[in-house]
Protein backbone atom coordinates (compact mmCIF):
# COMPACT_ATOMS: atom_id res chain seq x y z
CA UNK A 1 0.00 0.00 0.00
CA UNK A 2 1.00 3.28 -0.55
CA UNK A 3 -0.19 6.92 0.67
CA UNK A 4 0.87 10.49 -0.48
CA UNK A 5 -0.62 13.29 -2.02
CA UNK A 6 -1.62 13.50 -5.56
CA UNK A 7 -0.03 13.60 -8.21
CA UNK A 8 0.01 15.82 -11.00
CA UNK A 9 -1.99 14.25 -13.95
CA UNK A 10 -3.28 14.61 -17.80
CA UNK A 11 -5.88 17.51 -18.28
CA UNK A 12 -9.05 15.80 -18.65
CA UNK A 13 -9.54 16.85 -21.88
CA UNK A 14 -6.21 14.60 -22.65
CA UNK A 15 -7.44 11.57 -21.07
CA UNK A 16 -10.87 11.81 -22.67
CA UNK A 17 -9.33 11.98 -25.85
CA UNK A 18 -7.32 9.07 -25.38
CA UNK A 19 -10.37 7.12 -24.72
CA UNK A 20 -12.56 7.91 -27.21
CA UNK A 21 -12.83 4.50 -28.84
CA UNK A 22 -9.37 5.35 -30.87
CA UNK A 23 -6.16 3.94 -30.32
CA UNK A 24 -3.51 6.78 -29.15
CA UNK A 25 -0.34 7.35 -30.02
CA UNK A 26 1.21 5.46 -27.72
CA UNK A 27 -1.28 2.53 -29.08
CA UNK A 28 -2.88 2.46 -25.89
CA UNK A 29 -6.95 1.07 -26.77
CA UNK A 30 -9.54 1.77 -24.25
CA UNK A 31 -11.93 -0.09 -22.62
CA UNK A 32 -14.35 1.28 -25.04
CA UNK A 33 -12.24 -0.22 -27.83
CA UNK A 34 -12.48 -3.45 -26.82
CA UNK A 35 -16.04 -3.39 -25.67
CA UNK A 36 -16.81 -2.04 -28.98
CA UNK A 37 -15.16 -5.10 -30.99
CA UNK A 38 -16.49 -7.86 -29.08
CA UNK A 39 -13.38 -9.05 -27.26
CA UNK A 40 -15.53 -9.80 -24.06
CA UNK A 41 -18.25 -11.95 -23.87
CA UNK A 42 -21.95 -11.43 -24.79
CA UNK A 43 -22.83 -10.86 -21.19
CA UNK A 44 -20.72 -8.29 -20.24
CA UNK A 45 -21.37 -6.22 -23.15
CA UNK A 46 -24.46 -5.20 -21.53
CA UNK A 47 -22.34 -4.71 -17.97
CA UNK A 48 -21.91 -0.85 -18.56
CA UNK A 49 -26.02 -0.99 -18.93
CA UNK A 50 -26.46 -3.19 -15.46
CA UNK A 51 -23.77 -1.09 -13.73
CA UNK A 52 -25.72 1.86 -14.47
CA UNK A 53 -29.11 0.77 -13.68
CA UNK A 54 -27.70 -0.67 -10.33
CA UNK A 55 -26.15 2.94 -10.14
CA UNK A 56 -29.02 5.05 -10.64
CA UNK A 57 -31.20 2.54 -8.44
CA UNK A 58 -29.03 2.97 -5.60
CA UNK A 59 -28.70 7.12 -6.19
CA UNK A 60 -32.44 7.33 -6.48
CA UNK A 61 -33.13 5.15 -3.42
CA UNK A 62 -30.71 6.05 -1.22
CA UNK A 63 -31.95 9.22 1.63
CA UNK A 64 -28.40 9.92 1.75
CA UNK A 65 -28.48 10.85 -1.82
CA UNK A 66 -30.73 13.85 -0.98
CA UNK A 67 -28.28 15.20 1.57
CA UNK A 68 -26.41 18.85 -0.14
CA UNK A 69 -22.77 19.27 -0.60
CA UNK A 70 -20.68 21.64 1.28
CA UNK A 71 -18.37 21.88 -1.19
CA UNK A 72 -17.60 21.05 -5.09
CA UNK A 73 -14.44 18.56 -4.99
CA UNK A 74 -13.07 17.40 -8.04
CA UNK A 75 -12.18 13.58 -8.78
CA UNK A 76 -9.25 12.17 -8.50
CA UNK A 77 -8.79 10.02 -11.92
CA UNK A 78 -10.66 12.13 -14.60
CA UNK A 79 -10.47 15.52 -12.57
CA UNK A 80 -14.04 16.37 -13.27
CA UNK A 81 -16.03 19.00 -11.00
CA UNK A 82 -19.07 17.08 -11.67
CA UNK A 83 -19.33 15.03 -8.38
CA UNK A 84 -21.62 14.36 -6.26
CA UNK A 85 -21.51 14.13 -2.22
CA UNK A 86 -23.40 10.55 -1.17
CA UNK A 87 -23.21 10.53 2.14
CA UNK A 88 -21.16 10.04 5.74
CA UNK A 89 -19.69 7.10 6.13
CA UNK A 90 -17.92 4.92 8.81
CA UNK A 91 -16.00 2.35 10.23
CA UNK A 92 -18.93 -0.31 10.67
CA UNK A 93 -16.34 -2.90 11.13
CA UNK A 94 -13.13 -1.94 12.60
CA UNK A 95 -14.74 1.05 14.52
CA UNK A 96 -12.19 3.69 14.12
CA UNK A 97 -13.89 6.56 15.14
CA UNK A 98 -15.66 9.66 13.11
CA UNK A 99 -17.16 9.71 9.73
CA UNK A 100 -16.19 10.14 5.86
CA UNK A 101 -18.05 11.89 3.35
CA UNK A 102 -18.11 9.95 0.49
CA UNK A 103 -18.53 11.54 -3.37
CA UNK A 104 -18.76 10.17 -6.76
CA UNK A 105 -18.07 11.39 -9.69
CA UNK A 106 -20.62 11.89 -12.49
CA UNK A 107 -18.48 11.90 -15.34
CA UNK A 108 -16.19 8.34 -14.85
CA UNK A 109 -18.63 7.15 -11.81
CA UNK A 110 -15.61 7.18 -9.47
CA UNK A 111 -16.22 6.76 -5.90
CA UNK A 112 -13.56 8.10 -3.46
CA UNK A 113 -13.89 8.71 -0.18
CA UNK A 114 -11.95 12.80 1.57
CA UNK A 115 -9.71 12.43 4.75
CA UNK A 116 -7.01 14.37 5.19
CA UNK A 117 -5.02 11.55 6.86
CA UNK A 118 -1.21 12.32 8.38
CA UNK A 119 1.12 9.49 8.89
CA UNK A 120 1.07 9.24 12.19
CA UNK A 121 -3.06 8.83 11.83
CA UNK A 122 -2.52 6.04 8.78
CA UNK A 123 -0.11 4.18 11.54
CA UNK A 124 -2.82 4.59 14.08
CA UNK A 125 -5.19 3.12 11.83
CA UNK A 126 -3.60 0.46 10.34
CA UNK A 127 -1.91 -0.51 13.45
CA UNK A 128 -4.74 -0.40 15.91
CA UNK A 129 -7.94 -0.53 13.76
CA UNK A 130 -6.73 -3.45 11.05
CA UNK A 131 -5.69 -5.99 13.27
CA UNK A 132 -4.83 -9.12 11.55
CA UNK A 133 -4.84 -12.47 13.80
CA UNK A 134 -1.82 -13.74 15.43
CA UNK A 135 -1.18 -15.95 12.68
CA UNK A 136 0.94 -18.96 13.62
CA UNK A 137 3.70 -19.56 10.85
CA UNK A 138 3.29 -23.55 11.01
CA UNK A 139 -0.35 -23.28 9.65
CA UNK A 140 0.75 -21.54 6.72
CA UNK A 141 -0.94 -22.99 3.39
CA UNK A 142 -0.48 -21.84 -0.16
CA UNK A 143 -3.48 -21.52 -2.03
CA UNK A 144 -4.56 -24.80 -4.22
CA UNK A 145 -4.48 -25.09 -7.95
CA UNK A 146 -8.17 -26.37 -7.24
CA UNK A 147 -9.94 -27.22 -10.88
CA UNK A 148 -13.29 -28.01 -11.77
CA UNK A 149 -16.88 -27.03 -10.64
CA UNK A 150 -16.42 -26.37 -7.00
CA UNK A 151 -13.45 -23.92 -7.95
CA UNK A 152 -16.03 -22.35 -10.06
CA UNK A 153 -18.51 -22.26 -7.61
CA UNK A 154 -16.42 -20.81 -4.60
CA UNK A 155 -15.38 -18.49 -7.22
CA UNK A 156 -11.27 -19.28 -6.60
CA UNK A 157 -10.98 -16.88 -9.62
CA UNK A 158 -11.59 -14.05 -7.51
CA UNK A 159 -8.16 -14.13 -6.60
CA UNK A 160 -5.35 -12.01 -9.16
CA UNK A 161 -2.89 -15.17 -8.46
CA UNK A 162 -5.02 -17.29 -10.52
CA UNK A 163 -4.94 -15.25 -13.39
CA UNK A 164 -0.96 -16.03 -13.40
CA UNK A 165 -0.01 -18.64 -15.56
CA UNK A 166 2.60 -21.07 -14.97
CA UNK A 167 6.44 -20.37 -15.46
CA UNK A 168 6.54 -16.87 -15.17
CA UNK A 169 8.40 -14.03 -12.99
CA UNK A 170 5.35 -12.56 -10.83
CA UNK A 171 5.81 -9.60 -8.08
CA UNK A 172 2.08 -9.96 -5.65
CA UNK A 173 2.05 -5.82 -3.97
CA UNK A 174 0.42 -6.69 -1.06
CA UNK A 175 1.15 -10.77 -0.75
CA UNK A 176 -0.42 -10.80 2.81
CA UNK A 177 0.23 -13.86 4.60
CA UNK A 178 2.07 -15.36 1.36
CA UNK A 179 -0.62 -17.95 0.25
CA UNK A 180 -0.25 -16.27 -3.32
CA UNK A 181 3.62 -16.92 -3.65
CA UNK A 182 3.19 -20.80 -2.35
CA UNK A 183 0.82 -20.89 -5.26
CA UNK A 184 3.12 -19.40 -7.86
CA UNK A 185 6.39 -21.16 -7.07
CA UNK A 186 4.39 -24.44 -7.16
CA UNK A 187 3.57 -23.73 -10.59
CA UNK A 188 7.46 -23.39 -10.91
CA UNK A 189 7.40 -18.82 -11.38
CA UNK A 190 10.22 -16.96 -9.91
CA UNK A 191 8.09 -15.31 -6.73
CA UNK A 192 8.32 -11.97 -5.21
CA UNK A 193 6.39 -9.96 -2.84
CA UNK A 194 5.70 -6.80 -1.34
CA UNK A 195 3.80 -6.26 1.87
CA UNK A 196 3.54 -3.17 4.66
CA UNK A 197 2.61 -5.81 7.71
CA UNK A 198 5.35 -6.08 9.61
CA UNK A 199 3.94 -9.94 10.82
CA UNK A 200 4.59 -11.37 7.30
CA UNK A 201 8.28 -11.62 7.49
CA UNK A 202 8.18 -14.20 9.78
CA UNK A 203 6.36 -16.06 6.98
CA UNK A 204 8.28 -14.93 4.20
CA UNK A 205 11.76 -16.20 6.27
CA UNK A 206 10.16 -19.89 7.14
CA UNK A 207 9.32 -20.63 3.91
CA UNK A 208 12.31 -18.74 1.68
CA UNK A 209 10.30 -16.27 0.10
CA UNK A 210 11.50 -12.70 -1.42
CA UNK A 211 9.19 -10.37 0.38
CA UNK A 212 9.85 -6.71 0.85
CA UNK A 213 8.66 -5.56 4.15
CA UNK A 214 7.18 -1.99 3.52
CA UNK A 215 5.38 -0.02 0.98
CA UNK A 216 6.06 -0.49 -2.45
CA UNK A 217 8.53 0.98 -3.80
CA UNK A 218 10.30 0.25 -7.74
CA UNK A 219 13.83 1.06 -6.67
CA UNK A 220 13.87 -2.68 -4.52
CA UNK A 221 13.24 -4.37 -7.77
CA UNK A 222 15.19 -4.02 -11.47
CA UNK A 223 13.62 -2.37 -14.36
CA UNK A 224 10.93 -4.10 -16.69
CA UNK A 225 11.91 -7.02 -14.34
CA UNK A 226 8.74 -9.18 -13.74
CA UNK A 227 6.11 -10.71 -16.90
CA UNK A 228 3.41 -10.29 -14.02
CA UNK A 229 2.48 -7.74 -11.35
CA UNK A 230 -0.80 -8.80 -9.33
CA UNK A 231 -2.38 -6.29 -7.02
CA UNK A 232 -5.40 -7.95 -5.22
CA UNK A 233 -7.77 -5.48 -2.87
CA UNK A 234 -4.75 -3.00 -2.82
CA UNK A 235 -5.40 -0.28 -4.93
CA UNK A 236 -8.63 0.73 -3.49
CA UNK A 237 -6.02 1.82 -0.05
CA UNK A 238 -4.14 4.45 -2.09
CA UNK A 239 -4.26 7.90 -2.22
CA UNK A 240 -2.56 8.65 -5.09
CA UNK A 241 -3.38 5.11 -7.53
CA UNK A 242 -2.24 6.81 -10.55
CA UNK A 243 1.72 7.15 -8.74
CA UNK A 244 1.53 3.54 -8.16
CA UNK A 245 0.65 2.51 -11.38
CA UNK A 246 3.35 4.84 -12.63
CA UNK A 247 5.71 2.70 -10.61
CA UNK A 248 4.55 -0.13 -11.47
CA UNK A 249 5.18 0.49 -15.18
CA UNK A 250 8.72 0.90 -14.75
CA UNK A 251 8.95 -2.96 -12.81
CA UNK A 252 7.33 -4.64 -15.52
CA UNK A 253 8.72 -5.66 -18.68
CA UNK A 254 7.71 -4.43 -21.84
CA UNK A 255 4.47 -6.89 -22.93
CA UNK A 256 4.31 -7.87 -19.49
CA UNK A 257 0.95 -7.79 -17.38
CA UNK A 258 -0.69 -6.19 -14.39
CA UNK A 259 -3.49 -8.18 -12.63
CA UNK A 260 -6.08 -5.65 -10.74
CA UNK A 261 -8.53 -6.86 -8.13
CA UNK A 262 -11.13 -4.20 -6.59
CA UNK A 263 -14.53 -3.43 -5.29
CA UNK A 264 -16.30 -2.22 -7.78
CA UNK A 265 -18.63 0.73 -6.84
CA UNK A 266 -21.29 0.23 -9.24
CA UNK A 267 -22.70 -3.37 -7.93
CA UNK A 268 -26.07 -4.97 -6.91
CA UNK A 269 -25.03 -5.58 -3.46
CA UNK A 270 -24.02 -1.18 -2.95
CA UNK A 271 -27.48 -1.23 -3.92
CA UNK A 272 -28.85 -3.94 -1.64
CA UNK A 273 -26.71 -3.00 1.52
CA UNK A 274 -26.47 0.68 1.14
CA UNK A 275 -24.14 2.20 3.93
CA UNK A 276 -23.69 -1.47 5.34
CA UNK A 277 -22.25 -2.62 2.01
CA UNK A 278 -18.88 -4.31 2.56
CA UNK A 279 -17.03 -2.32 -0.30
CA UNK A 280 -17.03 0.77 1.63
CA UNK A 281 -14.99 -0.39 4.46
CA UNK A 282 -14.72 3.37 5.62
CA UNK A 283 -12.04 4.76 6.30
CA UNK A 284 -9.22 2.39 4.86
CA UNK A 285 -10.75 2.23 1.19
CA UNK A 286 -10.52 6.17 -0.68
CA UNK A 287 -10.86 5.14 -4.27
CA UNK A 288 -13.28 2.75 -5.50
CA UNK A 289 -13.40 2.34 -8.95
CA UNK A 290 -15.82 2.26 -11.99
CA UNK A 291 -14.42 0.41 -14.95
CA UNK A 292 -14.60 3.92 -17.02
CA UNK A 293 -12.66 5.45 -13.98
CA UNK A 294 -10.09 2.22 -13.84
CA UNK A 295 -9.44 2.60 -17.64
CA UNK A 296 -9.06 5.95 -17.38
CA UNK A 297 -6.30 5.46 -15.08
CA UNK A 298 -4.55 2.46 -17.12
CA UNK A 299 -4.38 4.58 -19.75
CA UNK A 300 -3.09 7.85 -18.52
CA UNK A 301 -0.60 5.93 -16.47
CA UNK A 302 0.74 3.99 -19.97
CA UNK A 303 -0.97 0.78 -19.45
CA UNK A 304 -3.45 -0.92 -22.05
CA UNK A 305 -6.46 -2.06 -20.61
CA UNK A 306 -6.75 -5.74 -22.01
CA UNK A 307 -10.11 -7.14 -20.35
CA UNK A 308 -12.05 -7.70 -16.95
CA UNK A 309 -14.47 -9.73 -15.18
CA UNK A 310 -16.63 -9.58 -12.40
CA UNK A 311 -15.18 -12.49 -9.79
CA UNK A 312 -15.82 -12.63 -5.98
CA UNK A 313 -15.60 -15.62 -3.69
CA UNK A 314 -19.04 -16.83 -3.02
CA UNK A 315 -18.96 -16.81 0.74
CA UNK A 316 -18.99 -12.72 0.33
CA UNK A 317 -22.43 -12.19 -0.13
CA UNK A 318 -23.33 -14.58 3.16
CA UNK A 319 -20.54 -12.11 4.61
CA UNK A 320 -22.35 -9.06 3.09
CA UNK A 321 -25.39 -10.20 4.99
CA UNK A 322 -23.84 -11.10 8.30
CA UNK A 323 -22.55 -7.70 8.59
CA UNK A 324 -26.12 -6.98 8.85
CA UNK A 325 -26.70 -8.60 12.22
CA UNK A 326 -23.07 -7.62 13.90
CA UNK A 327 -21.97 -4.35 11.70
CA UNK A 328 -20.70 -1.66 14.74
CA UNK A 329 -22.04 2.11 15.33
CA UNK A 330 -20.33 5.06 15.18
CA UNK A 331 -16.72 4.85 16.82
CA UNK A 332 -17.30 0.56 17.82
CA UNK A 333 -16.53 -1.96 15.87
CA UNK A 334 -18.96 -4.91 14.95
CA UNK A 335 -20.24 -7.49 17.92
CA UNK A 336 -18.22 -10.00 16.82
CA UNK A 337 -14.75 -10.30 14.15
CA UNK A 338 -15.80 -11.18 10.73
CA UNK A 339 -12.83 -9.89 8.86
CA UNK A 340 -11.75 -13.34 8.53
CA UNK A 341 -15.72 -15.32 8.84
CA UNK A 342 -14.37 -18.99 6.87
CA UNK A 343 -14.50 -22.41 7.66
CA UNK A 344 -11.26 -22.26 9.33
CA UNK A 345 -11.94 -20.33 11.77
CA UNK A 346 -14.13 -20.56 14.95
CA UNK A 347 -16.40 -17.76 16.33
CA UNK A 348 -15.87 -19.61 19.87
CA UNK A 349 -18.01 -22.08 22.23
CA UNK A 350 -20.59 -18.80 22.84
CA UNK A 351 -20.92 -17.63 19.77
CA UNK A 352 -21.37 -20.95 17.86
CA UNK A 353 -24.71 -21.26 20.01
CA UNK A 354 -25.62 -18.18 18.35
CA UNK A 355 -28.89 -19.30 16.10
CA UNK A 356 -27.60 -16.92 12.89
CA UNK A 357 -23.86 -18.37 13.43
CA UNK A 358 -25.54 -21.72 12.67
CA UNK A 359 -27.36 -20.66 10.20
CA UNK A 360 -23.96 -18.94 9.23
CA UNK A 361 -23.00 -22.50 9.50
CA UNK A 362 -25.60 -24.20 7.35
CA UNK A 363 -25.25 -21.93 4.71
CA UNK A 364 -21.83 -21.35 4.16
CA UNK A 365 -21.48 -25.72 4.19
CA UNK A 366 -24.83 -25.68 1.46
CA UNK A 367 -23.18 -22.98 -0.51
CA UNK A 368 -26.45 -21.50 -0.51
CA UNK A 369 -24.86 -18.31 -1.75
CA UNK A 370 -22.62 -19.88 -4.45
CA UNK A 371 -25.50 -19.54 -7.63
CA UNK A 372 -26.94 -15.93 -7.07
CA UNK A 373 -23.51 -14.80 -6.45
CA UNK A 374 -22.41 -16.45 -9.93
CA UNK A 375 -25.31 -15.10 -11.75
CA UNK A 376 -24.64 -11.63 -10.81
CA UNK A 377 -20.98 -11.76 -11.66
CA UNK A 378 -22.16 -13.31 -15.22
CA UNK A 379 -24.09 -10.38 -15.38
CA UNK A 380 -21.60 -7.69 -14.42
CA UNK A 381 -22.73 -5.95 -11.99
CA UNK A 382 -20.83 -8.28 -8.42
CA UNK A 383 -19.00 -6.81 -6.06
CA UNK A 384 -15.74 -7.06 -7.28
CA UNK A 385 -13.95 -6.69 -10.31
CA UNK A 386 -10.20 -8.27 -11.97
CA UNK A 387 -8.53 -5.86 -14.26
CA UNK A 388 -6.02 -7.25 -16.62
CA UNK A 389 -3.37 -4.48 -18.33
CA UNK A 390 -0.41 -4.92 -20.43
CA UNK A 391 2.49 -3.00 -20.71
CA UNK A 392 2.82 -1.93 -24.00
CA UNK A 393 6.08 -3.24 -26.39
CA UNK A 394 7.36 0.46 -26.96
ZN1 LIG B 1 -14.16 11.13 -12.59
Amino acid sequence: MTFGSESDALPERECLRRTSGKSSALGVKSCRTVLEHGKEPSYERIAPLLSVLVAVLGSAFSPQSFMKSEDTVSCPICHSERTQFLFDSWDFIHGYPGTFPIWSCKNCGHVFLIGDFTPEMLTNLYSNYYPRSQFDVEHYKPYADRKGFLSWLDGDDAGCHRWVPKNVRVLDIGCGRCETLGYHKALGCEVWGCEADENVRAIADKYGFNVHIGLFDPDNYKKDYFDYVTMNQVIEHCADPEKIFRQILTVIKPGGTLVVGTPQPASIDRFLFRRYWGGWHTPFHLNLFSKKSMCLLLDKTGFRYEHSKCRIPSVNLLNQWAILFVHGEQGKPMRFRTSSWSHHESFGNNLERLWYVRLYRFLEKTRAFALPVRFVDALGIGMNRIYVASKPLS
